[in-house]
């Protein structure tokens, strides 16, 4: 039998090892790594939100109220109110009847998709998708069809090819970004919407880089086009803009009612600590109200200055080789800059990058300082 040990060196030879890098400091722009101090450019915290004092206060004060934890799944005895509340707020937000949490937003896709569609239905989806979207999408047992990303002649062909071989009652689920996680760019929604429309399908908007970062109020990318009407399933994730962890989906009463009876995430797992439910209603306040204003405004200065024609808070640098992006992470690295190299598994194979991904919490020293480095 194949030991692990084998598979590992295997690894390490083609480049592909990954080991846990252990923060000495909290989630923020100057970190402390192996006794380095580091210019972070590697969080998702987009709005410096995730060691914000008045967040931390608020959780504080939401455990003496609730307790640590929550005790129970949700449908048994861990439902209390800062579950509905916070569901309450995130379907305001985004103009659905509706809206129910998860305890991330890996968990969230894994239940939603599988609870919407099954053997007899399919899914046509972007090839750059998440490994939640795809995960979710083969746990289903529906067919797949995945397009060229934001390819939309052949994600039309796809469409059609399922219409034809569907049944009366079979379903047809779209899955897109509007924010790409690796490449930072964005799908284009509107033909989207349409295409799913003229072919009847469900479509399903994962907005996890979007939440916090683009649209008014950062509704994300749906709500500045004003699609929110057009698309069945409002996806995203408070563990990135947001600055905590959970996932949500937001769509119509019904919906969520089919949802909450067989989203096998949702109703297997220990409800999410009611001091966090709690916490991240007043994370959402403040990331779309005005505070929120202020620091998109900073951090859409920072993309700018870094690269003009940045369509969100994650610029990527495609290098090429998982040996050539490791050298370049490494060289950041002495400089005091710490940028990951993203390899497959995570981006296909020959375009393995540096992904850097800027912050509110960054000062104009610390992004000019990466983008002479990375320019030059
Ligand atoms: C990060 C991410 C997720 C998963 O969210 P978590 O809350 O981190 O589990 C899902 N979809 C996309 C596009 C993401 O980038």
């Amino acid at each position: 039998m194949r030991q692990p040990g084998d598979d590992l060196r295997k690894l390490a030879a083609d480049g592909l090892l990954r080991e846990l890098r252990v923060l000495e400091s909290p989630q923020q722009p100057r970190v402390v790594v192996d006794d380095q101090e580091l210019i972070n450019f590697s969080s998702n915290d987009y709005l410096g939100l995730a060691n914000d004092p008045g967040l931390k206060a608020c959780y504080q004060q939401a455990i003496e109220r609730y307790g640590v934890g929550s005790g129970a799944s949700r449908l048994v005895s861990g439902t209390m109110a800062p579950h509905i509340q916070l569901e309450k707020h995130i379907a305001t937000l985004k103009h659905t009847e509706a809206a129910l949490t998860f305890s991330s937003g890996y968990a969230t896709a894994v239940g939603l998709i599988p609870a919407i569609v099954g053997k007899d239905d399919f899914v046509v989806m972007d090839k750059l998708c998440h490994a939640s979207l795809i995960d979710g999408a083969r746990l289903s047992g529906a067919t797949m069809r995945v397009f060229p990303h934001n390819d939309l002649e052949k994600m039309r062909a796809h469409l059609a090819w399922a219409n034809e071989r569907k049944q009366d009652q079979s379903r047809v689920l779209v899955l897109v970004e509007s924010v790409y996680s690796m490449d930072g760019d964005r799908a284009p929604l509107e033909a989207i919407c349409e295409l799913a429309k003229e072919y009847g399908a469900l479509l399903l908007v994962d907005e996890a880089h979007g939440l916090g970062v683009v649209g008014k109020g950062g509704l994300g990318l749906a709500s500045e086009l004003g699609l929110e009407s057009q698309i069945d399933f409002q996806m995203g994730t408070f563990s990135k803009a947001v600055g905590l962890s959970g996932g949500y989906v937001c769509a119509s009463r019904q919906w969520v009612d089919w949802l909450i009876n067989r989203a096998r995430s949702f109703i297997y797992s220990t409800a999410p600590a009611p001091a966090l439910a709690a916490t991240i209603s007043e994370a959402l306040a403040l990331v779309t109200g005005s505070v929120g204003d202020q620091l998109r405004d900073r951090l859409w200065q920072h993309i700018r200055n870094l690269d003009a024609g940045a369509e969100s808070a994650i610029v990527a640098k495609i290098v090429g080789t998982n040996e050539q992006a490791l050298a370049e992470s490494l060289k950041l690295r002495e400089m005091g800059l710490l940028v990951p190299a993203i390899r497959y598994p995570t981006v296909p194979r020959g375009t393995a990058r540096l992904r850097i991904t800027l912050s509110a919490s960054h000062d104009s020293e610390s992004v000019a300082l990466i983008g002479e480095n990375l320019h030059g």
